[in-house]
């Protein structure tokens, strides 16, 4: 077992993303492209160099060891991401830790052995495993072969999906070895998703009707609550009407968070859109209030 895939981080003794204490393994990689992604390093399914304008110190003793020219202080993100082969020399000479890749490579074995130093706290706790990004089902072969070892060891397993993926594969490879899957729903009018997340949605909306129909493991729809794209009344209403037609009662409101805006600019990606404030308490309520009208209660 060779498999290996690029991660964006492992989170280890997190209290969100499911229940008990759980490790958190964040894939590099996504079908889609929204506009707010809050983890636009998990975009790309390829190692990036990121740089953090914030803790450089001007030494400049990267652009004295890079050979290719690729750091540029009249270039608008310092880095020239043309010129830049991911050598790693500016990030070793690098005294401030400003400069860092973005996607480590991970073995299964290797993966399997750091998620198991936390069982006696997954035991403990009713805790586990989730599989987050990005989007774990890019990444379908490397999943089917982890979902397995940890399902060998006792594992809970929960995945967090976009629902962006190839329905056979997904039944057939990973949903016998899950427990429990967060599906994302964004935009219901499914020109507008196509507009703010670049494909449109009815690959997805097909999926989870599907899969909930097929009433084998527990689904939590989440929902992310961006402000002017998602929040909306019409399309909450749209979604909660949606939901309670399928007969869903429980749903998770995911809170607006700007800090992306600054992932995005280190990973030189100007964002395509600016809301820079976080999610106020009366507009929580106003929103739970929309989906209470239909019978749905945020848990
Ligand atoms: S080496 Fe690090 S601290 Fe020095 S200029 Fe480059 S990024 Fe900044
Ligand atoms: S990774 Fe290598 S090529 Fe890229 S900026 Fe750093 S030193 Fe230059």
């Amino acid at each position: 077992m060779e498999n290996i895939t690029l991660l964006v981080d492992i989170k280890r003794n997190a209290l969100d993303d499911g229940p008990g204490i759980r490790t958190l393994i964040f894939f590099k990689g996504c079908p889609l492209s929204c506009v707010w992604c809050q983890n636009p390093e998990a975009k790309s399914p390829n190692k990036e160099l990121s740089f953090n304008k914030n803790i450089c110190r001007e030494c400049f003793a990267c652009i004295e060891e890079c050979n290719q020219n690729a750091i540029d202080l009249s270039y608008e993100f310092r880095i020239d991401r043309t010129k830049c082969n991911l050598c790693g020399r500016c990030i070793e000479v690098c005294p401030n830790s400003a400069l860092k890749f973005v996607g480590q490579e991970y073995r299964i074995k290797d993966l399997v052995n750091i998620i198991l130093k936390d069982r006696i706290f997954f035991q403990n706790s009713g805790g586990g495993v989730t599989l987050s990004g990005g989007e774990p089902l890019y990444h379908i072969n490397y999943v089917k072969d982890l979902v397995k070892e940890l399902k060998k060891e006792a594992i809970h397993i929960c995945i967090e999906t976009c629902g962006y993926y190839n329905r056979e594969k997904f039944y057939e490879l990973i949903l016998p070895y899950l427990d429990l899957i967060y599906f994302d729903l964004k935009i219901f009018d499914s020109e507008l998703h196509r507009k703010y997340c670049n494909v449109s949605n009815e690959r997805i909306l097909a999926n989870f009707e599907d899969l909930i129909k097929k009433k084998s493991i527990k689904i939590v729809p989440r929902i992310p609550l961006i402000p002017k794209i998602t929040d909306t009344q019409d399309n909450l209403s749209k979604l909660a009407d949606y939901l309670k037609k399928l007969n869903v009662r429980k749903i998770i409101l995911l809170s607006y968070n700007p800090l992306w805006i600054s992932k995005s600019l280190m990973i030189g990606i100007t964002p395509k859109y600016d809301y820079s404030e976080f999610l106020d308490k009366k507009n929580k309520e106003r929103i739970k209030l929309i989906f209470s009208d239909f019978e749905i209660n945020d848990f």
